[in-house]
This record gives C-alpha cells, structure tokens and sequence, in this order.
C-alpha cells in the first residue's frame, strides 16, 4: 500500500512542478537592469547598511566605540584648551573635545546598530545603501574626522595664543581704568542740610481744624 502512496505523491510532486515551468513559460520575459538606479529595489525605512557619521555634531564621547560588539570603530580625540569655545551641537551639546581620528572599519561591521543607539547627540546613524564593494580591503576603512591631530594641536596653540592676547588685553584696560580713577578730580564733599524739625514736647501736633464756619454741627448734649 505504502508503495503506490509513494508512486502517487511522486506523480503529483511532478506534476505541480511542471505547472509552475509552463505558467512561466507563457509569461513576457523582464530583465531588469540593476545597475540603474531606476531598477533597484527600495530599502525598508529602516534597512541596517552602511553607516553615516555628522562630524558637525559628534562630541568624541566614544560611546560608539564602546559599544561595538566587534571593535570596528576607532576614535581618538584631543582637549581644547580652557576657555577655548569650539561651539556646540545641533541638539545643543557643548563641544569640549577635538576629534582626530574617527573610523569605521566597515568590513567588520555587522550591522548591528548598536552604536547608533547610544549616541547622545545622534549623530552616527545607518543609512539605505548598501553598495560599496572594493576591490581592496583597505578602501572600507571610512575616515569620518574632518581635523587631523597635527590641526587641532595647531588650533589649540593659535587658541591659547589668543586667550593670551585677550589677558594681556584686558589687563591693560583694567590698568588705564584704574589710572583715570586715580586722576580725576575728587568729588565736591555733600553740604550739610538743615535737619527736620522735631517734633513738639508731647507728641504729634494734631493737624489744623479743617472745617468751615456753617459746617455740620455736633448733635447737642441730652442729659439721661
Ligand atoms: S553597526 Fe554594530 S558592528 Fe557596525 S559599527 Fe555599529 S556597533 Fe559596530
Ligand atoms: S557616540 Fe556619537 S557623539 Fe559620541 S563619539 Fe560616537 S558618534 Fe560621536
């Protein structure tokens, strides 16, 4: 029995495969032609690929880097100086740090999007394209920092220059203040002014009787 249960499913098995071949067979061909842009598929909103870092808004924290389960990212960074203002973030993050290195390692990137999410001024974050293939390995190492360390020691040398001047500055002006203070002529000393009159021994003076001749009179005296 068991025999031509098996012939019986080989049958069908066939048969629904050869279905399939001559529903295709009668269909117009397409061939899309990938490279276009026009023939791409459309990624999902939220596809996982290639990663985008806004350097504009990155603070050096390095929570990223931390967070990579595969160590792709390295981050170096360099101090401002003090006082030295390197300006803020989009979402209004005070930057205190230079950042001078800034790569991905993208062949060892697993998509998995865990640096994106603790980012506090999310700034590096997964884009839709997914076609980036290189022929060497190197070229998938992505250098995101716009400042090299030799810049930002530059920058921090004018910076520190600056602050200096700005010292020397107003140093100066607080000295020519000072100077004039001392120079000008001293103010006239107050003239004494009459003093108020006291009051009269017992008390305050009741004021003046205000009402007129004709005005209303009390009501007379009635004895009980
Ligand atoms: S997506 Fe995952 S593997 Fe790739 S850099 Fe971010 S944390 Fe690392
Ligand atoms: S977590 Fe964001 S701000 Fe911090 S280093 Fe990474 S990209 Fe820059």
């Amino acid at each position: 029995m068991a025999y031509f249960k098996d012939i019986q499913e080989g049958l069908s098995t066939a048969l629904q495969g050869m279905g399939i071949v001559m529903k295709h067979l009668l269909k117009p061909k397409v061939t899309r032609q990938y490279p276009n842009p026009e023939d791409r598929y459309p990624m999902p909103e939220r596809a996982r690929n290639r990663l985008y870092v806004n350097m504009d808004d990155c603070i050096g924290c390095d929570q990223c880097a931390r967070a990579c389960p595969v160590n792709c990212i390295t981050i170096d960074t360099a101090k401002v100086i003090p006082g030295e203002n390197i300006g803020t973030t989009s979402n209004g993050k005070k930057k205190s740090l230079w950042v001078t290195r800034f790569d991905i390692d993208i062949a060892k990137c697993c998509y998995c999007g865990l640096c994106t999410y603790p980012c506090p001024t999310e700034c590096i974050r997964m884009t839709d394209v997914y076609e980036f293939s290189e022929f060497d390995r190197v070229n998938l190492i992505y250098n995101y920092a716009t400042m090299g360390a030799d810049e930002a020691v530059l920058h921090s040398a004018n910076a520190k220059k600056d602050e200096e001047r700005l010292a020397i500055e107003r140093a100066k002006q607080a000295e020519e203040k000072a100077k004039a203070a001392a120079s000008a002529p001293a103010p006239a000393a107050p003239t004494a002014t009459a003093p108020p009159a006291a009051p009269s021994a017992g008390g305050v003076k009741p004021p003046p009787f205000m009402a007129k001749p004709g005005g209303i009179k009390p009501p007379p005296f009635k004895a009980s």
